[in-house]
């Protein structure tokens, strides 16, 4: 009996001692704003911000349904399927999906929303490979997420159509080999709006570009990317992340309506001269 309870003491401080160490070694959240709620608004017309504090989702809205682009981590699904509510609109009239980049942080919650909408998912050919694999096939990263059953694959120029909305789908490789921007039109009862939704190309890999076998043309495509973009004309712009084209300092939680706001072509130019020169010291390393 002694024996017994001995033994049993022992599991118990055990399993205590396990639990404890546990709760002590798990990581913190690298990225706490990644998943940290915030207001969504109404950017401009039939364009809504739906995301997480950093993880940039739009929402569309449409006569025919809604398009939705990125989705933040999975644990956010029900954050932003809020967010949708709480702007007046129901999820379930999601019926195409979009990413601005096959990285678990734009797309780990696809899967899941595919399921309950039904929606279909439309992917940079770029990226084919990896959202039917979850990101094991990505050549730098391996934060794996679901895989996402693929309905449609875009090319440079192809059109996405869903009643009034018109989105052109940009290719824009590098971040990732079908990373991607969109190029559409919105409008309001004053006036209407081009509109860019860029993946910036940030560089994430930490080996040279000439020790990267599973991405040879690395190099070229990040160098046609940040030719291209330079190119671009629009009146508003968004990116992938909300601290990219600086959310946080054009909006706060409770503004009013003010497309103007995202009506910053200058802040668009100097983040794209910084990756111009990430870049160029990039391809400098030998
Ligand atoms: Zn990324």
């Amino acid at each position: 009996m002694f024996k017994k309870s001995i033994i049993l003491i022992a599991i118990i401080l055990f399993a205590g001692h396990f639990a404890n160490a546990q709760t002590i070694s798990a990581p913190k959240d690298p990225h706490p704003e990644w998943s940290a709620p915030y207001q969504p608004f109404r950017i401009a017309g039939n364009l809504y911000y739906v995301g997480t504090y950093d993880l940039a989702c739009y929402l569309i809205t449409t006569s025919a349904g809604n398009i939705l682009i990125n989705t933040g981590l999975a644990a956010s699904v029900d954050m932003i399927n809020k967010n949708i509510k709480t702007l007046g609109f129901n999820p379930a009239d999601i019926r195409i999906l979009l990413t601005t980049q096959a990285h678990n942080d734009h797309i780990s919650g696809m899967a899941t929303i595919q399921r309950l909408t039904g929606a279909k998912m439309m992917v940079d050919r770029g990226d084919s490979s990896v959202v039917a694999d979850g990101g094991r096939s990505d050549y730098a990263l391996s934060n794996y997420y679901e895989p996402v059953k693929i309905d449609r694959l875009l090319n440079n120029g192809d059109t996405i159509k869903l009643g009034e909305a018109r989105l052109v789908m940009l290719h824009h490789p590098g971040h990732t080999k079908g990373s991607c921007s969109f190029l559409f039109d919105v409008k309001d009862e004053q006036r209407s709006y081009r509109v860019l939704i860029a993946n910036m190309p940030t560089i994430v890999t930490e080996k040279k570009f000439s020790e990267i076998p599973a991405y040879p043309e690395i190099a070229s495509d990040y160098a046609y990317t940040l030719r291209e973009m330079k190119k671009l004309t629009f009146d508003i712009w968004l990116a992938s992340h909300s601290s990219q084209f600086g959310l946080h300092t054009k909006h706060k939680p409770g503004d009013k309506y003010n497309p103007a706001a995202f009506m910053d072509k200058a802040g668009y130019d100097s983040l794209l001269n910084d990756l111009q020169l990430d870049f160029s010291n990039k391809v400098k390393e030998k």
